[in-house]
């Protein structure tokens, strides 16, 4: 069967009431109607500690949308891995198409932050994706080869099953216009190959997610894809009734 994860990305939305509104309506959904497919929800840090004692007891992960990679210090203005999970916190974002874009994360920053995340006991969500002129000018798969290969450099074998792969070509990202079914089909064939050329066998159970505009029309046919583990979700995951119904979705594609 395949294996499906279905992730929430808020974002820099929401109030704190509405954050806590949010998380309750998807746990309540979660705990009557029992997916197969993982839940997770990354809200922003502010609200991390409230939702996570909301979740306690219910089957819905807790993720951060960013950390820093050391593990203190003098960072004005960061959060570091270890505070992440000492708030119950079980993924955490990192490669972000955004966090890239405006606050010009490189592969090694990547790079750097994964390791960190995966040495504090976090599950890293590792972004990668193209750009539009990337893409026409053919250099999509050399783009996320090299955005791979730099991002996971140096990890060790036993830590492989602890990261998960989010596609999420830019150009997708919060535009609404989604990759076709058959664009992401062949790019994430193409990563499944990558991975298992990486990391043998250990490399065909990593989840690759989709992410770029997926919503509840869009998700049939996106996540019966055979290479697609679910999606990441930005714009649908504020809502719950959108949510859940993209979670149906993942629910009929195993
Ligand atoms: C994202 O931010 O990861 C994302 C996919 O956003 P959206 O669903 O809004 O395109």
């Amino acid at each position: 069967m395949k294996q499906m994860l279905i992730a929430g990305n808020w974002k820099m939305h929401k109030t704190f009431t509405e954050a806590n509104n949010l998380a309750k309506q998807i746990a309540e959904w979660v705990g009557s109607n029992k997916p197969k497919s993982e839940v997770a929800i990354c809200p922003p840090f502010p609200f991390l500690y409230s939702i996570s004692q909301l979740l306690n007891g219910s089957k819905v992960k807790l993720g951060a949308q960013n950390c820093h990679y050391e593990p203190e210090g003098a960072f004005t203005g960061e959060v570091s891995p270890s505070m992440l999970s000492s708030v119950g916190c079980y993924y955490v974002i990192l490669g972000h198409s955004e966090r890239r874009t405006y606050f010009h994360e490189t592969d090694d920053i990547i790079n750097k932050k994964i390791l960190s995340a995966l040495q504090f006991g976090l599950n890293p969500i590792f972004c990668i994706g193209e750009t539009l002129t990337e893409r026409q000018n053919n250099q999509t798969f050399a783009v996320i080869e090299k955005q791979i290969q730099n991002g996971l450099k140096n990890i060790a074998l036993n830590q492989i099953p602890h990261i998960v792969i989010a596609y999420e070509p830019v150009w997708a990202i919060g535009t609404g216009i989604s990759a076709t079914v058959d664009q992401i089909d062949e790019a994430h064939k193409f990563i499944r190959n990558l991975l298992v050329n990486l990391f043998n066998e250990a490399g065909r159970d990593i989840l690759i997610l989709y992410g770029g505009s997926l919503n509840s029309t869009n998700a049939n046919e996106i996540l019966k894809l055979p290479e697609v583990n679910g999606g990441l979700i930005g714009k649908s995951s504020l809502d719950a009734l959108e949510f859940t119904s993209i979670i149906e979705f993942a629910e009929k594609s195993m």
